[in-house]
């Protein structure tokens, strides 16, 4: 087992931990009994995670004696809406949720944004637990407070900063997760290794094979060391201000391969292309090394990740990425690697050099 601290001593202090460990289950059960967070819990789950761990969760709560409210939301994307969000604002509402209790977020990033956002809003605001179930929201999603649902105009543009009091992240969660998503969490993962810890990349590179075996020792030690970086980031830029923009490498080329897409490929294989994209441009401008660029591409290849060609009009994908929501005042702003394990936020960044990687691709 491992705790991970999130130190965030901003106007208040929003520290919490995250606890990283094969079968947390009854821990948490046993912290919901103890009314550690709140009296009655709030379980949000969507279908899938409802049948894989929502009705143990409210039995193991049932035999000590308590009565959950469980809410499950359709699986996918299309929930992170504010239809489905003021449905379970409603829902709360009528079985008399107060704001003595807790939400319990039970599943991927889209539970866990809809959920943190309600948690948010209900009645000003009431606490939150996370149990991430997707290696993308255990390395990802549930740490740093960023919670959301999306409106027509774009991804995640109606949410709030709102951090949960504790994350409960269970590796054995993993082993019934399709490969799919497996892939696209180990985008975001490699990331974390891309931008701030060389050390990582070598230890994801030399430990390929069993990460994509799911090793619970190996995948203990990834999704801890993802929660540690991304909360180290965090804790100095809490609400994305300067520093914590490096997080969105690979992200500004990767939404625009997203929105290309018509959000048919995941959003960690769009990531993927877009860090290869972005490292190749980074050692044609000379700022990344050959070496770094070397392994950059290895620790992708032995995952499994971005490889091979795909369909995309760069010049499209261009203009995509100068309507992106984090451009400034005009320019495209792109995080770059000035070494593998250490990132630069650049606004002046050769733009023509990603256009000439991403024809490369195409
Ligand atoms: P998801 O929540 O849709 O989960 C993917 C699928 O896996 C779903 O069908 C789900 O039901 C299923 N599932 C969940 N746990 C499972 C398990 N253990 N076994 C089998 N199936 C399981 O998707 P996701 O990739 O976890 O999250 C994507 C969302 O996260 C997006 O909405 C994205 O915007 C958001 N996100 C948020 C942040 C943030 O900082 N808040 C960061 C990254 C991504
Ligand atoms: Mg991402």
């Amino acid at each position: 087992m491992s705790v991970v601290d999130v130190i965030l001593r901003g106007d208040f202090d929003n520290s919490y931990e995250i606890t990283v460990d094969y079968g947390i289950m009854d821990e948490v059960v046993s912290d919901l009994c103890d009314e550690k967070f709140g009296c009655t819990p709030v379980v949000i789950c969507d279908e899938n995670t409802r049948e894989l761990f929502g009705h143990e969760l409210v039995e193991k709560l049932a035999v000590k004696g308590v009565d959950p409210l469980l809410l499950t939301v359709p699986a996918g994307e299309n929930s992170k809406s504010l239809d489905v969000f003021g449905s379970l604002l409603e829902a709360m509402l009528e079985a008399g949720i107060t704001r003595q209790d807790v939400v319990v977020a039970l599943g991927g990033g889209v539970v866990g944004d809809l959920s943190g956002y309600v948690a948010g809003s209900y009645m000003r605001g009431i606490n939150f637990v996370q149990v991430p179930t997707t290696l993308l929201s255990q390395v990802d999603s549930a740490v740093g407070g960023k919670v959301a649902v999306n409106i027509s105009g774009g991804k995640n543009y109606c949410g709030m900063f709102y951090q949960p009091r504790r994350v409960y992240s269970d590796i054995s969660a993993l082993d019934t997760l399709p490969e799919r998503e497996i892939l696209s969490g180990l985008g975001e993962v490699v990331k974390h290794g891309f931008i701030y810890d060389r050390d990582f990349v070598e230890f994801l590179r030399d430990n390929a094979e069993k990460v994509l075996k799911l090793d619970k020792e190996v995948m203990s030690r990834v999704v801890s060391r993802c929660c540690e970086i991304k909360a180290d980031v965090v804790s100095r830029d809490e609400k994305e201000g300067g520093m914590r923009r490096i997080l969105n490498y690979g992200h500004t080329v990767g939404h625009a391969i997203e929105t290309f897409a018509g959000y048919k490929k995941s959003h960690g294989e769009c990531v993927a292309y877009g860090m290869r994209i972005v490292a190749r441009a980074c050692s044609k401008a000379g700022i990344l090394s050959g070496d770094d660029l070397e392994l950059h591409d290895e620790v992708m290849d032995r995952l499994g990740l971005a490889t091979g060609d795909i369909d995309i009009d760069p010049s499209l994908i261009m203009e995509l990425m100068k309507r992106d929501k984090k451009v400034k005042q005009g320019a495209v702003v792109i995080v770059a690697l000035d070494k593998l394990g250490h990132a630069v936020v650049r606004e002046d960044f050769p733009l023509e050099l990603i256009e000439a990687e991403l024809k490369d691709l195409s």
